[in-house]
């Protein structure tokens, strides 16, 4: 056999004169024989550099080489030996022949035909290796494609039990980022959602990396809002930002130095796009394509997690919320408190609430109908929610009653803020018909020292007791309720009344 137009080696150890023209002429063209006089023998390096197709080994040449040197030459997987023996010479064995790893023996003379029935044996021989090694090639390709699928159903199957686990997209986007690292190194991945359906005024939702520059949270902020309004296809109005908790000992994310080191990649959930995810990767090679496959698996996995996660957040956020004034009802207050009380006692701060109620409401509805009414709650509940920081929670108590609940603020401050409600309340102008008129509330405050172990009746109870002490002195003030003694506002009372 001929590899091109390179003619295949045959080679001899201890071939005499005679013997190495016997097989020259026997192989014909397209075969070179090398042959080493006895005593002397091929090399690994020989051996490296060309394979023969057979080795012609003369006893004599074999037995004078050292044994480490014939066991050396034994463990070469090929080529094949064939052992020559002497016209006197014979093998009491033929078995130890092939013990040794010779392909067969001939006796001298070499005639063509003995030569040629080597080389043909040792074709068959080598094809059969040939046959052998590809197979084991294509083996060892199927269990590394198995392995790769492996690992990509393990990855999968990670990613999305995962994003299963929580319904808080903050969660979910920690962990996807952990995930993703898997599948290639990521600086940070943020996102952002909106509403889906026939709204105009487009409201989205960012998620952005913690702890960045200034300068690179705008950056990413743009980004973001530019990207989402290229796959909405509409501009986004207003939106909110919400931050992950970021990587483990990460270093703040900072603005891309090149295009490609982002990946955009639209969600999509019930045939409709609802939100998007920039992964910044870390320079590296390209993505292969298994690595493309599992990451728009992946992706398709997290968008129905968030979809979910989405959903849920606006049920809640219905669930929460009073329908009338839009800030958060009692079920959500009640909850609120038992979480509020729990960090008092743990934290040792003081906390303080704020019960509001609207003076001769009844009457306001009687003279003016429920509709103003209705009117003047939302307004109070605006009022409310614009004054008050994010740590404090207000929610509408029922009827026309509200509460607020002032984490880590003592009495005074309180009492104070509880005026500063009071008289922006009593400045606010209503008109009906033309005719303006005005309302008050009155407002109980009871605060809990830090240490104190009081429960959530006896703190409503003290509130309400103040709250009917502001009623009882006149209404249109603010009574506290500390140690159960009520006091009453020092401020003027000149606001003026309804009813
Ligand atoms: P006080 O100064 O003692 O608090 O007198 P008040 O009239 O405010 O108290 P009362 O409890 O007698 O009346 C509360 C009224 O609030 C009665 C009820 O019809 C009205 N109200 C409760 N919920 C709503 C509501 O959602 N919309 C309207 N328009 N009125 C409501
Ligand atoms: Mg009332
Ligand atoms: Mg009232």
């Amino acid at each position: 056999m001929t590899r091109g137009l390179r003619p295949e080696q045959v080679w001899g150890i201890g071939l005499a004169d005679e013997a190495g023209t016997a097989v020259s002429t026997a192989l014909g063209s397209g075969y070179v024989l090398r042959n080493w006089p006895i005593g002397s023998h091929p090399t690994e390096r020989d051996i490296a550099r060309a394979t023969p197709l057979v080795i012609f080994v003369v006893k004599d040449g074999w037995d004078a080489l050292p044994p480490d040197t014939r066991k050396g030459i034994e463990e070469w997987e090929i080529p094949q030996r064939v052992l020559v023996l002497g016209a006197s010479q014979s093998v009491a064995d033929f078995e130890e022949v092939l013990e040794n790893g010779f392909l067969s023996a001939i006796s001298e003379p070499l005639t063509d035909k003995k030569v040629r029935d080597v080389i043909f044996r040792a074709k068959e021989v080598k094809s059969l290796y040939d046959d052998i090694f590809r197979m084991t090639r294509e083996i060892m390709l199927e269990r590394e494609l198995l392995a790769r699928k492996t690992d990509l159903v393990l990855f999968l199957n990670r990613i999305l039990s995962r994003a299963s686990e929580s319904l808080d997209p903050v969660v979910i986007l920690d962990n996807a980022r952990e995930d993703l690292q898997l599948l290639l190194p990521l600086h940070g991945l943020m996102g952002a959602f909106w509403q889906t359906g026939d709204t105009e005024n487009l409201e989205a939702e960012l998620f952005l990396e913690p702890d960045m520059e200034q300068a690179a949270e705008q950056h990413w902020t743009e980004q973001l809002l530019f990207q989402a309004a290229k796959i909405a296809g509409k501009p986004i109005h207003s939106y909110k930002a919400s931050f992950l908790e970021g990587a483990p000992d990460h270093a703040p994310v900072g603005i891309p130095a090149a295009p490609e080191e982002l990946i955009t990649l639209p969600l999509r959930a019930g045939g409709q796009m609802f939100g998007l995810l920039v992964l910044y990767r870390a320079k590296g090679r390209p993505l292969g394509k298994d690595q493309v496959q599992a990451l728009y698996a992946s992706i398709n996995h997290l968008a129905l997690a968030l979809k979910n996660a989405a959903l849920f957040s606006q049920v809640k956020i219905r669930a929460d919320h009073d329908g009338l004034t839009r800030i958060h009802n009692r079920r959500a207050f009640d909850e609120r408190l038992i979480d509020e009380l729990r960090r008092h006692q743990r934290y040792h701060h003081p906390m303080s609430l704020l019960m509001i109620d609207i003076d001769h409401f009844k009457g306001i509805n009687d003279r003016y109908g429920h509709l103003v009414g209705d009117h003047v709650l939302r307004e109070v509940g605006r009022i409310l929610s614009d004054t008050l920081r994010s740590t404090d929670f207000t929610a509408r108590y029922g009827g026309e009653e509200f509460v607020v609940i002032l984490p880590q603020t003592v009495e005074e401050h309180s009492r104070l803020l509880a005026e500063r409600l009071r008289g922006l309340i009593a400045e606010a102008q209503f008109v009906h018909d033309g005719e303006p008129f005005a309302i008050t509330v009155s407002i109980g405050v009871a605060t809990i020292l830090p240490g104190a172990l009081t429960k959530r009746k006896e703190l409503l109870e003290k509130a309400d007791k103040a709250l009917y002490q502001a009623k009882h002195l006149g209404r249109n003030q603010v009574c506290t309720a500390l140690g159960g003694v009520s006091r009453a506002s020092e401020m003027p009372l000149e606001a003026a009344q309804a009813g």
